[in-house]
């Protein structure tokens, strides 16, 4: 496996900015060759496949989930999963901190933005959120830990749309910030930004990137 790509990256990232190897679809020995180089983090969009690669992998990688998320796979992840980015419905939240209730763990979460064109990215809206933050379900919620947010931009090469999405997300950020999370210092993570787009949205204010296919291509 050629590692170029994936150190050009690694080289190039601000310090405020932390990378999540996207493995998704890649074999553990793949993997091995990153986590070698001393990558810690990977990302992982299906609650089964990264239960097996959990169980394969070095104890010390921490694993985040990037995909959309079951409530009947919550479950088989819980234990370990160490930061999940995608939050998309009030009873995702729910389900999650339920089941980190039963093993007594508080997990470290961020609140999926919808903000590109297509439907069938999933999201929030705004103003959701804001009143949510508000209720008395949210504040009974003591086993999930809301550290930030994620969202993905439209796939397309118009730069400009990419830009205004990701500033967008960082907005949503700043709002949350101000208004819930200001006591909170762990409330401050914008994951976003893929292969195609990371340059913007470092740019933008990401923290986390979520890279798969410019590192992985050259295998
Ligand atoms: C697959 C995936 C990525 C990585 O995408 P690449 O284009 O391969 O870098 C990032 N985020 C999510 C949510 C994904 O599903």
């Amino acid at each position: 496996m050629n590692l170029n790509n994936y150190q050009r990256i690694i080289n190039n990232l601000p310090k405020n900015v932390r990378l999540v190897t996207v493995s998704k679809h890649q074999s553990p020995d793949n993997i091995l060759q990153v986590y070698e180089t001393g990558q810690r983090i990977f990302g992982e969009n299906r609650a089964l496949e990264l239960q097996e690669k959990y169980n394969f992998l070095p104890k010390d990688i921490q694993w985040h989930f990037i995909g959309h998320l079951q409530t009947n796979k919550i479950k088989n992840i819980i234990a370990f999963v160490s930061l999940i980015h995608s939050i998309d419905s009030f009873k995702l939240l729910n389900e999650v901190n339920k089941e980190a209730q039963k093993i007594n763990r508080v997990v470290d979460v961020l609140l999926e933005f919808h903000i590109a064109d297509e439907m069938s990215k999933q999201g929030f809206i705004i103003d959701e959120i804001t009143e949510y933050l508000n209720s008395t379900n949210y504040k009974e919620l003591n086993n999930i830990n809301i550290v930030g947010v994620m969202g993905m931009a439209t796939f397309s090469d118009d730069e400009n749309k990419i830009r205004n999405e990701f500033k967008l997300l960082k907005s949503y950020f700043d709002i949350l910030k101000e208004n819930f999370f200001f006591n909170n210092d762990s409330f401050k993570e914008i994951s976003m930004g893929m292969s195609n787009d990371y340059q913007i949205a470092i740019e933008e204010g990401a923290t986390l990137i979520r890279i798969g296919t410019a590192i992985f291509a050259d295998i």
